[in-house]
């Protein structure tokens, strides 16, 4: 095999060669060859991130409010004029067609968008003459070095989510991305560097677990944005916590769309095999449960078993497919083993993704798995494959418990004509964002993005407003500018009368 090239990290603004001995391999899922080494950083590595990030966010914590929203601007021109390149990268390393790579860069863009508005958002609030000569107002300071720790699933757009808010705040930023896609963070890395973001203001390293465990714990970090599957997101959240730091830990998903008997059919097919195959399945928004309210089930089971057959596979840069590979073999053996202990026990495989695997590469066909109940392991797993199972049951009611009752609550959509129904089903629903004829809700850049329950360990979602006060602290000012002393002392506790 010839030498595999190696990523690099990324520090002080230029890429940094590893020197730790330790590290992985990124494939090509599409081919299920590996394309480059991937180093993993260990401790002498974390600590020079994190001490350059340091030194670096204090400068950039002052910098005028202006400055950094021009630089924030030009940071989204880079991005946006790269979009091609990045989107071929993510392709590459990860496996979804390049249209899908596309619309993940525009909505990271999005994000970034958003940050340019900064001064605005900074904003603080003031009030005059709370008590005689007395005012307030309030400021959001920067909360100094945020780790970013991110998923295989989006190279682009979730590094963005958190970094973009971060750095527009005055935070220095350590990113880890997944080690499966590591090139995607470089290049963003490089063309923030470009836009003007200081050296150190956004540093990049390399690793798996472990390596995110040193910055877990790490004294000089302040706070932790971590986006994975729930029982790393759970365990980032108790040791970060643990660690005194401020921590959001989005997890994994299951998000149910449930179609109502009056739904127009063919816009719940289409929107049910759109948001279930797009990206192989591999999206936290993905639809993964099709919940079939009474009479609906066989045409609507029939409806996306026709729509599945039309679906092209293979690999992501081919302009013609639309369904790439799974991220690795490892993946593609897990959810096979999913749908070989569905069938056996009892559910029925209306499309087996089995029969479609090309020669090469870490593909799964998609699937579709009608009588699904909630005690299999295919219900209450995570999947995150192409892989679609119908669950029946006779009414809203038992459709609306279903959802609820599920461990997860990222995302729920809701298919119907019947606006009490869906004003009911926006209400009651146990999840974080909800689509009432929209399958993949995720939010836009003024909103903020998250599930509930164990979707999401901590208080507040990522980028947006619940970003802004993730990445900043608050402090109250009050001020008395009074013309002379009052001339008496008084131990009282102050009251605005
Ligand atoms: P993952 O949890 O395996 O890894 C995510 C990141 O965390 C990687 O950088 C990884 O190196 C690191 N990591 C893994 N285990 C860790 C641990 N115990 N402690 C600290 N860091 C750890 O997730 P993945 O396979 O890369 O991505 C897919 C998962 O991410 C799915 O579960 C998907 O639903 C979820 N996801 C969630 C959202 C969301 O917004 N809720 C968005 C995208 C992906």
């Amino acid at each position: 095999m010839p030498a595999l090239p190696a990523r690099p990290h990324f520090l002080d603004g230029r890429p940094w060669p590893a020197g730790s001995s330790c590290g992985g391999l990124v494939f090509d899922p599409a081919r299920g060859e590996p394309i480059a080494r991937v180093p993993f950083a260990g401790r002498a590595e974390v600590d020079a991130a994190v001490g350059s990030a340091a030194a670096a966010q204090a400068p950039w914590g002052e910098a005028p409010l202006g400055r950094r929203a021009e630089i924030m601007f030009a940071f989204r021109q880079h991005v946006l004029g790269h979009s091609d390149e990045l989107a071929a990268l993510v392709t590459t390393e990860q496996g979804k067609t390049l249209a899908d790579a596309r619309g993940e860069i525009a909505r990271g863009i999005e994000v970034l968008e958003y940050a340019c508005g900064m001064p605005k958002l900074l904003q603080g609030a003031h009030s005059s003459q709370l008590a005689t000569g007395v005012d307030a107002h309030s400021l959001l300071q920067p909360l100094g070095v945020v780790a970013a720790i991110t998923p295989f699933n989006f190279p682009v757009m979730v590094p963005l989510w958190t970094l973009a808010g971060a750095i527009a705040c005055g935070n220095a930023v350590v990113l880890k991305p997944s080690e499966k896609t590591p090139g995607a963070a470089l290049r963003l890395a490089a063309l923030a560097t470009a836009a003007g973001v200081p050296p150190g203001v956004l540093n990049v390293i390399h690793g798996d677990h472990t390596t995110a465990g040193l910055l877990l714990a790490h004294p000089g970090i302040d706070a932790v944005s971590f986006v994975g599957s729930t029982p790393a997101a759970r365990q980032v959240h108790e040791r970060a916590t643990a660690a005194g730091k401020r921590v959001q830990a989005l997890g994994g998903a299951k998000n149910h769309m449930v179609v109502l008997p009056d739904a127009d059919l063919n816009m719940a097919a289409d929107a049910a095999v759109s948001a279930g195959f797009g990206a192989a399945g591999e999206r936290c928004m993905a639809i993964s449960v099709l919940v079939a309210v009474g009479a609906v089930a066989d045409r609507l089971v029939e409806a996306v078993a026709q729509r599945i057959r039309t679906i092209r596979i293979g690999a992501g840069s081919d302009p013609d497919v639309d369904m790439g590979p799974l991220i690795s073999a490892a993946h593609r053996e897990r959810v096979l083993g999913y749908v070989g202990r569905a069938a056996a026990q009892g559910a029925r495989l209306v499309s087996d993704g089995r029969m479609r695997i090309p020669a090469q590469g870490f593909f799964v066909g998609p699937t579709l798995i009608d009588h699904v109940t909630p005690a299999m392991d295919l219900y209450r797993d995570e999947i995150f494959g192409p892989v679609l199972s119908v669950v029946r049951v006779p009414s809203f009611d038992a459709a609306l418990e279903l959802v609820n009752s599920h461990a997860c609550g990222n995302g729920a959509a809701l298919f119907t004509r019947d606006g009490g129904a869906a004003r009911r089903f926006e209400r009651e629903v146990q999840a974080g964002m909800v689509g009432i004829n929209v399958p993949i809700p995720v939010p836009a850049a003024q909103f903020s993005f998250g599930g509930w329950k164990s979707s999401l360990y901590g208080d507040l979602h990522i980028y947006g407003p619940d970003g802004i006060r993730f990445l900043t602290r608050t402090k109250v000012v009050t001020t008395r500018w009074p013309a002379a002393a009052p001339g008496r002392l008084d131990l009282g506790f102050p009251t605005q009368r």
